[in-house]
Order: structure tokens, then sequence, then C-alpha cells
């Protein structure tokens, strides 16, 4: 084992959590160290291939996990620096502001957070800022309160999304843009970074031009001389002192000469762990001691628990007249996400993805609508995205194999209000104007898209995972306190996903970056920080 090496922060993993915080962090003069398992995702034209990505998942761990009954899952994540922001579709929504409060469901109540809406307000303010965020506010009804207009105008739709905007107005309902965080210019297309491609939602960004946590938090934290990061370093089990409530060492596994693996330690005053909610849930069960023998900061047994991942699908429409469109993810619907005036509980949103082609559709082996072809659907079909929100349920979870590997346990709940959902799009489609070339017989049905060929759905889907460590005010019912810290280990923090007690139904990376922004406040008066 290599001589520790002492920092005043480490921060485990460098996504939307640990790498928004570094860049929180860097200026503080503070010595900190980045860990993060994977490496940089390379840049080469493969980035933007359907095949590539969709098909082969070039970007995706090769590690296999495993569910409850012990078959193999292939998760769809990605191990580099800058986490799953290098992939996500960069839609950046605020939580709504009754998120943050106790919601009745039809499958049961979505807990209350220990923080209110004004409390992160601030914070998604300056995450808006940071990541260059495009919307347009007070449109989505949904919206919470803001201290701020967007600092960039919504991306525009093309004709074809916005022929549905007008239709879905028509019909009294109020749809929006989704507020994106692509470094796109309008105004001056000629040096926009983002050239408003069809590769993004999914991809990782050829020109550095979506706003990821590593273009827009990690590079710049790394001109500051006090920020180190540490690539294919993954933090594997955490020590503390003999009286269990402060960690001392990060063991870290790495390939040393001749592809052997080797244990490295790091030491810091403050250790902070982002390596999303699924790997820092694991880590800390894989570091159970004798003070903590259900795995570290986990007296109160939640650790791994309460996995939630939303309710996700994507749902192709078909029309007779093609669609057009290059960059889809412009438009937004919230009229449901509360319910309707027939179903008094909440329903979820609905968006789109990024356009679908015919080789990322084979990859989701659609039904197939008589007398079309793959290729035929992807020139004709909207490509809608609904998300319904999963509740916390604690046998939803994440444990151990012997090896220390991955398991983790889903059974979907709260389902109704998504079906419903999918109802009303249904209606809503089949109400849009007459075309001029097929009147009413241009729309024809809506299929939906099975994302995950040859694996368990939704399991292998775990872009939108939380929930784990959460934080709360009652140790005995919550891992972290309201300052994402362990309850037990005073020098522990954790802010990625894992922290929600409940996620809403829109997007989560926004609220994980605004928390790290908060947690990052909280550090800096902590370390003594200018
Ligand atoms: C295809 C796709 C599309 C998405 N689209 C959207 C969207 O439009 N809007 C939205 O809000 N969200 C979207 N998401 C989800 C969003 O990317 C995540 O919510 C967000 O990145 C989670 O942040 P995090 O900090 O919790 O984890 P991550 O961003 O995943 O970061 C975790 C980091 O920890 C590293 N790590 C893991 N284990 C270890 C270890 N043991 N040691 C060291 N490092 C480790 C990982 O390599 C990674 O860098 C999407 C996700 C995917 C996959
Ligand atoms: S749309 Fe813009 S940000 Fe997204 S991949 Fe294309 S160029 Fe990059």
């Amino acid at each position: 084992m290599d001589v520790t090496t002492r920092y005043d922060l480490i921060i485990i993993g460098t996504g939307a959590g640990g790498g928004t915080l570094a860049y929180r962090l860097a200026a503080s003069g503070k010595r900190i160290l980045l860990l993060e398992r994977g490496d940089y995702v390379p840049r080469e034209k493969a980035n933007w291939s359907s095949r590539a990505v969709a098909v082969e998942g070039r970007y995706h761990t090769r590690e296999v996990w495993r569910d409850a009954e012990g078959r193999p899952l292939h998760p769809h994540t990605g191990y580099c620096v800058g986490g799953n922001t290098k992939f996500y579709g960069a839609a950046l929504f605020r939580l709504r502001r009754e998120d943050f409060g106790e919601l009745k469901h039809w499958g049961g109540i979505s807990p209350a957070w220990p923080i209110g809406y004004q409390d992160l307000e601030p914070y998604y303010t300056e995450a808006e800022r940071l990541y260059q965020v495009h919307g347009e506010r007070g449109v989505d009804p949904t919206d919470p309160p803001a201290s701020a207009p967007y600092p960039w105008p919504a991306v525009t739709h093309e004709p074809r999304i916005q022929a549905l905007h007008d239709d879905l107005a028509r019909l009294g309902l109020r749809p929006f843009h989704v507020p994106l965080g692509i470094r796109l210019d309008e105004r001056d297309p000629r040096t926009s970074p983002c050239i408003r491609c069809e590769t993004c939602d999914g991809f990782p960004c050829l020109l550095h031009a979506k706003s990821d946590a590593q273009v827009m938090c990690v590079d710049p934290a790394l001109r500051h001389p006090n920020v180190t990061l540490l690539t294919n370093a993954p933090a594997w089990r955490l020590e503390t002192s003999t009286s269990g409530r402060e960690v001392t060492r990060v063991h870290v596994r790495r390939n040393g000469p001749a592809g052997a693996m080797r244990t490295e330690t790091f030491a810091a005053d403050v250790v902070v762990v982002a390596a999303g909610a699924i790997n820092s849930a694991a880590l800390l069960l894989r570091s159970a001691s004798a003070r903590h023998p259900a795995g570290l900061a986990n007296g109160s047994g939640v650790v791994g628990r309460h996995y939630m991942g939303h309710v996700n699908s994507v749902l192709l429409a078909l029309s007779r007249c093609a669609n057009p469109t290059v960059f889809q993810k412009t438009l937004g619907l919230n009229d449901f996400y509360f319910g309707s005036p027939e179903w008094e509980f909440p329903m979820g949103h609905v968006s789109f993805v990024g356009k679908l082609d015919a080789v990322a559709l084979s990859a989701g082996a659609p039904a197939i609508a008589p007398g079309w072809t793959l290729e035929l659907m992807a020139r004709h079909s909207l490509d809608f995205w609904l998300t319904s929100e999963d509740l916390p349920d604690p046998e939803n979870r994440v444990t151990l194999d012997r090896e220390g590997g991955i398991v983790l346990a889903y059974r979907p709940n709260n389902e109704e209000g998504h079906h419903r959902l999918t109802d009303k799009l249904k209606a809503l489609l089949r109400q849009q104007a007459r075309c001029a070339f097929h009147g009413h017989e241009c729309h024809q049905g809506v299929f939906a898209r099975n994302l995950y060929l040859g694996e368990r759905i939704p399991l292998a889907g775990v872009a939108h995972q939380n929930g784990t460590i959460r934080f709360g005010h009652d140790p005995g019912t919550s891992a972290l306190d309201v300052h994402c810290r362990a309850h037990e280990v005073d020098n522990l923090y954790v802010v990625d996903g894992s922290f929600f007690p409940s996620s809403g139904a829109v997007n989560p990376a926004l609220t994980i970056m605004a928390n790290a922004l908060r947690v990052g406040d909280h550090l800096q008066a902590r370390l003594g920080a200018a």
C-alpha cells in the first residue's frame, strides 16, 4: 500500500454533484483532490455515431451488476470526467415548489424534504448561470418563482415542434420551452459553440458545446493550482478512526505495473462522496467496519434504500407528414404534472428525447407500425419522453454481493399516473389540427419504444438514479443532515443524487448542481476558506 497523501478536501466523482462542488471550492486555495473512476471521454467521430452510442453502448461501463434474482444487469451509465452529464440531454429543470412538501400520489405519499424551495432558490439561480441555461420564465404553469430571468433566451422550436406547440395552445394548454444547458447563440450562429445537431441527448458533445460538468466546472476548477484530478481512480473503501467519527483514509484501487491491482490511500480533513446514487451507496456499504457494521454512516439502515429512478417512457407519434426536426428537445408540457380535472393525483411531465434515427430505433426494437419500416418511422415520428414520479420504497435498494459488486433491486410503483399521462397525450395528439395534405388521417397513432433491448426494463435505465442516502432531520430515518453531512461521521458528505428524499417528476441534474453549490457554501465556512 502506498503512503497516504493528505489534502484539505477529497471529492469522489466528478459529475453533476462532484464537478459542481469542485468548481465552487476551487478558488478557496484549499488543497482539493478529485478522484474519478473513469477517464476523459475521448473526442472522436464516434461521439456522434448512433451506432456506436445507442447500439454498441460505446461509452457505457462494461461493469456487470446483478438484479434481485442474481441475473446480470448491464447498466446504462458512463464512468468518466463529468459523469453522466457528458451524455445527458441537458434539460435543466428546477423541482417545483410543491415537490419540496409532502404530496399525495395515487400510489402513496411523496415525502417532504427537510429544506424548502426557498432554501435552494438562490442556488438554482446560480446553477442556471453556471450551466448557461436557456429558457423562458412564467410560461410553464408549474414554474416555481425565480429571483432572476434565465441567463439565455429560450431555444427556438423548429417548424414541426412549433406546429405542435400551436396545436396544444389551441386546446387551452400551456406548452413551454424546455430549459436547456447547451451553449447555443442563435443570434450569432457563426460563432455559436453549439451547432444545434441531432446527436445531443445520450451523446457526448464533440464540440464541447454542451454545458456538462467537465466543460463548465471540472476544467475551470483544474486551472487552480490547488486542485488535482486523478482519473482511473475508483474509491473502493473509506476507513474511519477507531471512534468511527471521522473518515481517515480513502482507499483507491488502481492498475499498477503489468496490470496488477494495487491500493493507494489518500486522506483529507473532509471527504465528499459524489459517485452517483448507486455507486455512492455501494461505497458506503463496502466501508462497513466494527463501528459501522451495517455500512458507513448507516446506523439508520437507510443507506442503499429508497432507490428511485422515475417512471420513464418513450412514445413515438407517427404522422403521414415527415418530422424533419433536427434538435427536437425544445418543447415541454406540465399541465398534468399535479393532476387534471378528472384525476386528482400527480401524473408527470411530457417533453422530448433527441430526434431518433433508424439506427437508434433498431436498438430499442419498437413495435413496427403496420406498413412502416424503421427508416420511415424515424423520419415521421415525434419522439416524446414522459416522466412520472416513483415513490421511495425501502425495498427498492442497492446491496452488495460477496465480492462487493452492486446488486440493484427495484419494483416499479405509482405507475397509474404514468398510464393516465400516456392516455392524455394520445388523446391530445388525436386532436391535432387537420393537416393540409392528409386531414385528420395524418396522425397514425402512438407507439411505445423499448429503450433497453435484451435487458430488463426499467432496471438498466439508471439515468435518473437518486434517493439512496437520503437527507433529513432525524438520524433514525436519514443518513445525512440538512448540509448533506453524515449524521454519524463528522467529516463525511454526500453531494450527488443520493440525498433526494423524493424525486418530483422533472429531470434531476439541476437540483443536484444547485445542492452542490449550497453544500459548497457550508464547506467554505467549515474549512475557513475565503
Ligand atoms: C442519457 C442520459 C440523459 C440524461 N438527460 C438528462 C437531462 O436532460 N436532464 C437532467 O437533469 N438529467 C439527465 N440525466 C441524468 C443526469 O445526467 C444525472 O442526474 C446526473 O448526472 C447525476 O449526477 P450525480 O453527480 O449524481 O452523478 P454522475 O453525474 O453520474 O457522477 C458520478 C461520478 O462518479 C464517478 N464514480 C462512480 N463511482 C466512483 C468511485 N467508486 N470512485 C470514483 N469515482 C466514481 C463516475 O464515474 C461519475 O463521474 C441523463 C442521464 C443520462 C444517462
Ligand atoms: S446540439 Fe449542440 S451541445 Fe448538443 S451535441 Fe450538438 S453541438 Fe453539442
